[in-house]
C-alpha cells in the first residue's frame, strides 16, 4: 500500500533519491528489493545506540515480554549484545517484574555476533550423517550466543527440504523425514543440554521451525501454499517435530504459509491437538513474522485483524512475533472482553511464555558477565567448525582419480564463488541475507585464499571470469569477462571452477529458473575447450541443474554453504590433506521437470531398486542420488545378517554388516540402512533410510557396525490418517548387502508415536 510520495520520503531520507526511478510510480517487486537491499546497506554502515526513548515506549509503555532480531539489520560484537540485554533486562525488571526473553536467527552458529564461530549451514550439517558433529555444533552456538546474554536461537530448521526451487532448502538437514528427525534432536541437545526444565548458564532454548510442512510449496516459492496429505503430513513432516519434542524442545515457529487453503497460523487441529493436547507437550508456540497480520491481510480467512487474532489465538498461538502495530493487545483485550477468546486460552499461553522464561533461569539471571565465556570465538571452536565443514563436503565425481591434486602444479581458480566469504556462508549469516561481505572477510579464507595458503602462490592463478554484481540482487551478474579466464587457463595444469550461487534468504531467494547461470555454464564451457582438466565447485543452497557442463568436469565436490571455514575444507581435502565423507542429503536433479525426493513413489529412479519395479514410462533422471558420495578409498560390504527375520511392532530389529576399508587412505563412512516395504495397502514408498552411523576405518580395516530399527519404525500412515504396520515382506539394504524380514502381525494404532 505505499504511497509514491512516501517511498519519495524514504529514498530521500537515506540520500539515495536520485538512484531510483518513481517517475513510473512504485516500482516493481525487483527494483523494490534492491532499495531496500540498499537501505539495508546503510544501515549496517552506522553504529548501533539502545534508544531509552525507544525502551521507554516498547517496554514502559507496551510492556513488550520478548525482543527479536538484530539492531540495524546487523551484526554486534559480543561486547555490544552483553549491553542491549542487559539494559533490556534491567528496564523489563523495573517497569514489568518479568524478564524479556530476547531471541535471534544464529541458525548456522553464532552468526549474528562478529568474531563468533560460524558453523556450515543445516544441509551441510545433513551431509555430514554425523550426530556428534551436529550436536557439538549447536552446544558451541548456544554457549556463544549466551556470551552476548542472548537465551534464545531460532534453530533447529527441520523443514524437509524436498523442493529445490524452495529458497530455503539449505536452512534444512536434507529431504529425508528421519535424517532431520535425527540431526533436528541432536541440535536441541546440543542447543538446551540434557534438563529442559533447567537450561544451564551455557544453553539457551531451542525453537522448532517451522511447524510445518513448509519445505514443499506448490509453487516452489517461499511462504507460497502447500497440498500436503494427512498422511504425509503425519508421516513424514511432523517426525522430526515428534522426536524434538520427546527430547525436550521447549519451542516452536509456526509455517508462515498454509496447507491446503487453511494457514498453519489458524489450524487448531496441529497446534492444538497434534503438538499440545497429543504429546502433552508444555512448550511455547511463537508465530513467524507477522504472520497474525498476515491471515487477513494476504490469505484472506479473517475479514480484519481484530479476527485475525482470534483466529491465530485460538488455534493455540502464544506468542505473536511481531503483531504487526499496538492495536493486538487492544484488540486482544475486547476479545477476551466479548468472549470470543476464552480467559483460559490467555492463562494457557502466559503460563507457556512464563514456564519457557523460568526455565532459562531469566527471574535470577538475566544477562550474563563476558569473563565466564573465555571460549567465545575460540581455536577450539573453529576447529570443530573446520571439522565439520570437511565432513560436510560430498565429492560427487573423481574420474581417473584427478583427485587428490597433484603438489606443484598450477591451479587456476575461476569463477564467481572463488573468493567470496558471502557465497560460503550463505543468509542468516551476519545479515539476513548475508549479503555483508566485508565484516567477513577476516581472518576467514575464501576458497582462492585457502588454496593460496594450501598450495603456495606461485602455484595460484585467479581469474573470475564471472562475478557477482554486489550492488544489486543477489542473482545480478556483472558482464562476463570469459576471455580472461580461458586466457589464464593456458598457464594452468588445473581448473577449479567455483560456481552456484550469491547469498540470499526466504521470498528475495525466489527463483524462475533452477538452472545454474548461463553466464556460469558458458564459462565452463569455454574453458572446456582448453582441454585442462576442470573441478567444478558447487557452492550453492539448493542444486542448480548443470546437466550440459557435468560431462564437461574430471571431478565434482559440492561444497554446498560450508561456512566461514569451508575454504579451509575444501583446500584440505582437494589437497589430499583429509578424506572426503559428506553424502547427499538431498536429490539432484538433472532436469527441471524431475524433481523428486529418492523415496518418491511409484516411480524407480536410481536403479532398479526392487525386483519387478514399475515404472509408468515415468522415467525420472537424477544427477545425483540422496546418499550418494564418494572418498579417496574404497569400502566393500559383506554379511548384513538381521538376529529376526520375522517381527510384530513392538520388536527391535537389530542389523549387522561388516564395513571393510578395501582402499589404501584413512577414511569415514555413513553405513546407510533403507528399507522398502513389498506390498502395501498404500502404494508404498520407493525406499526409506531407518538407521546410520559413521565409522572410521584404516586401510584394510573392518568393522562390524550395529543398525537397529524399531518394527513400528516399518509402519506408515493410512488412508484413514491411523499409523498402520502391515503384515508382509520387507527388504532392508545396507549398501549393496540386501536382506529380507517379514512383518508377522498387522497392528494399527492412531496416536502420533510410531
Ligand atoms: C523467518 C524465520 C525467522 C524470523 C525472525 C522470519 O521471516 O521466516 O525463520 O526466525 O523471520 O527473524
Amino acid at each position: 500500500n505505499l504511497k509514491v510520495a512516501d517511498l519519495q520520503k524514504i529514498l530521500k531520507k537515506y540520500g539515495i533519491e536520485k538512484e531510483f526511478d518513481l517517475s513510473g510510480g512504485i516500482p516493481d517487486k525487483d527494483v523494490m528489493m534492491k532499495i531496500y537491499m540498499r537501505i539495508q546497506g546503510i544501515e549496517s554502515q552506522k553504529g548501533f545506540q539502545l534508544s531509552e526513548a525507544m525502551l521507554d515506549s516498547v517496554i514502559g509503555k507496551y510492556k513488550v515480554g520478548s525482543i527479536l532480531n538484530v539492531p540495524n539489520g546487523k551484526a554486534q560484537t559480543v561486547q555490544k549484545w552483553q549491553e542491549i540485554i542487559k539494559r533490556i533486562q534491567e528496564k523489563s525488571m523495573e517497569e514489568i517484574g518479568i524478564p524479556c526473553i530476547y531471541g535471534v536467527d544464529q541458525i548456522h552458529g553464532t552468526t549474528y555476533t562478529l568474531g563468533g564461530t560460524f558453523f556450515p549451514q543445516g544441509v551441510n550439517m545433513g551431509a555430514t550423517f554425523n550426530r556428534e558433529l551436529t550436536r557439538r555444533g549447536a552446544e558451541i552456538s548456544a554457549y556463544e550466543t549466551k556470551a552476548g546474554s542472548i537465551p534464545w536461537t531460532y534453530a533447529p530448521v527441520t523443514d524437509l527440504g524436498r523442493d529445490p526451487r524452495w529458497p530455503r532448502m539449505w536452512e534444512n538437514y536434507g529431504e529425508d523425514c528421519y535424517l532431520n528427525a535425527e540431526m533436528g534432536r541432536e541440535a536441541v541437545l546440543g542447543y538446551q543440554g540434557n534438563d529442559p526444565n533447567h537450561i544451564g548458564d551455557n544453553s539457551v532454548a531451542a525453537c522448532m521451525k517451522h511447524y510445518m510442512g513448509y519445505g514443499v510449496p506448490v509453487s516452489g516459492k517461499d511462504r507460497t501454499p502447500s497440498s500436503i496429505t494427512e498422511q504425509d503430513m503425519r508421516e513424514k513432516h511432523f517426525a522430526p517435530y515428534l522426536e524434538m519434542v520427546k527430547n525436550g524442545a521447549l519451542s516452536v515457529m509456526v509455517n508462515s504459509a498454509m496447507n491446503n487453503g487453511l494457514p498453519f497460523h489458524a489450524n487448531y487441529e496441529l497446534l492444538t491437538e497434534w503438538l499440545k493436547n497429543d504429546l502433552n507437550w508444555d512448550g511455547m508456540i511463537v508465530t513467524d513474522w507477522a504472520d497474525i497480520n498476515n491471515l487477513y491481510s494476504r490469505d484472506h480467512i479473517a475479514k480484519d485483524k481484530k479476527e485475525a487474532i482470534k483466529l491465530a489465538i485460538n488455534a493455540g498461538i502464544d506468542m505473536s512475533m511481531d503483531p504487526y502495530d499496538w492495536k493486538f493487545c487492544t484488540l486482544l483485550k475486547e476479545l477476551v472482553e466479548e468472549g470470543e477468546v476464552p480467559m483460559s486460552r490467555i492463562d494457557d499461553a502466559v503460563r507457556r511464555v512464563l514456564r519457557l522464561k523460568y526455565r532459562l533461569n531469566l527471574f535470577e539471571k538475566p544477562y550474563y558477565d563476558l569473563k565466564d565465556f573465555p571460549l567465545f570465538g575460540s581455536a577450539e571452536h573453529a576447529a570443530a567448525a573446520l571439522k565439520a565443514a570437511e565432513e560436510s563436503l560430498v565429492l560427487l565425481k573423481n574420474t581417473d582419480g584427478i583427485l587428490p591434486l597433484a603438489k606443484g602444479k598450477k591451479i587456476l581458480l575461476t569463477g564467481p564463488n572463488a573468493n567470496s566469504m558471502r557465497s560460503l556462508n550463505g543468509g542468516w549469516s551476519y545479515t539476513w541475507q548475508g549479503s555483508n561481505a566485508e565484516d567477513c572477510s577476516e581472518p576467514y579464507n575464501t576458497i582462492l585464499e585457502a588454496f593460496t595458503n594450501k598450495f603456495g602462490a606461485e602455484n595460484i592463478i585467479y581469474e573470475a571470469g564471472v562475478t557477482y554484481n554486489e550492488k544489486g540482487n543477489w542473482w545480478d551478474e556483472n558482464a562476463p569477462e570469459i576471455e580472461k579466464a580461458v586466457a589464464a587457463a593456458a598457464q594452468a595444469d588445473y581448473i577449479v571452477a567455483c560456481i552456484g550461487e550469491n547469498s540470499y534468504c526466504e521470498t528475495p531467494g525466489n527463483l524462475t529458473d533452477l538452472t545454474l547461470s548461463e553466464n556460469q555454464r558458458n564459462l565452463v564451457k569455454a574453458l572446456a575447450k582448453t582441454g585442462k582438466p576442470i573441478i567444478l565447485v558447487l557452492n550453492e543452497g539448493r542444486p542448480r541443474i548443470i546437466a550440459d557442463i557435468e560431462p564437461l568436469s574430471k571431478a565434482v565436490v559440492n561444497v554446498m554453504l560450508p561456512g566461514n571455514y569451508g575454504g579451509d575444507a575444501l583446500a584440505n581435502l582437494v589437497a589430499g590433506d583429509s578424506n572426503f565423507s559428506g553424502k547427499m542429503p538431498y536429490t539432484y536433479p538433472k532436469e527441471i521437470n524431475s524433481l523428486i525426493t529418492y523415496d518418491y513413489k511409484p516411480c524407480e529412479h536410481i536403479g532398479k531398486q526392487m525386483e519387478g519395479a514399475y515404472n509408468y514410462d515415468a522415467v525420472v533422471n537424477v544427477q545425483w542420488a540422496f546418499g550418494y558420495g564418494l572418498s579417496y578409498t574404497t569400502f566393500a560390504y559383506s554379511n548384513l545378517k538381521v538376529d529376526k527375520t520375522s517381527f510384530t511392532a513392538d520388536d527391535v530389529l537389530t542389523f549387522t554388516v561388516d564395513v571393510k576399508n578395501t582402499g589404501n587412505r584413512v577414511g569415514k563412512e555413513s553405513v546407510l540402512l533403507f528399507s522398502s516395504d513389498l506390498v502395501a495397502s498404500l502404494t508404498p514408498d520407493n525406499r526409506r533410510l531407518r538407521a546410520f552411523d559413521k565409522v572410521e576405518l584404516q586401510p584394510g580395516e573392518t568393522k562390524t557396525v550395529t543398525l537397529k530399527v524399531k518394527g513400528s519404525d516399518l509402519a506408515f500412515v493410512g488412508y484413514d490418517g491411523k499409523w498402520i504396520l502391515e503384515e508382509g515382506d520387507f527388504r532392508m539394504q545396507v549398501g549393496d548387502q540386501v536382506v529380507g524380514v517379514a512383518c508377522s502381525q498387522t497392528k494399527k494404532w492412531d496416536t502420533p508415536n510410531k
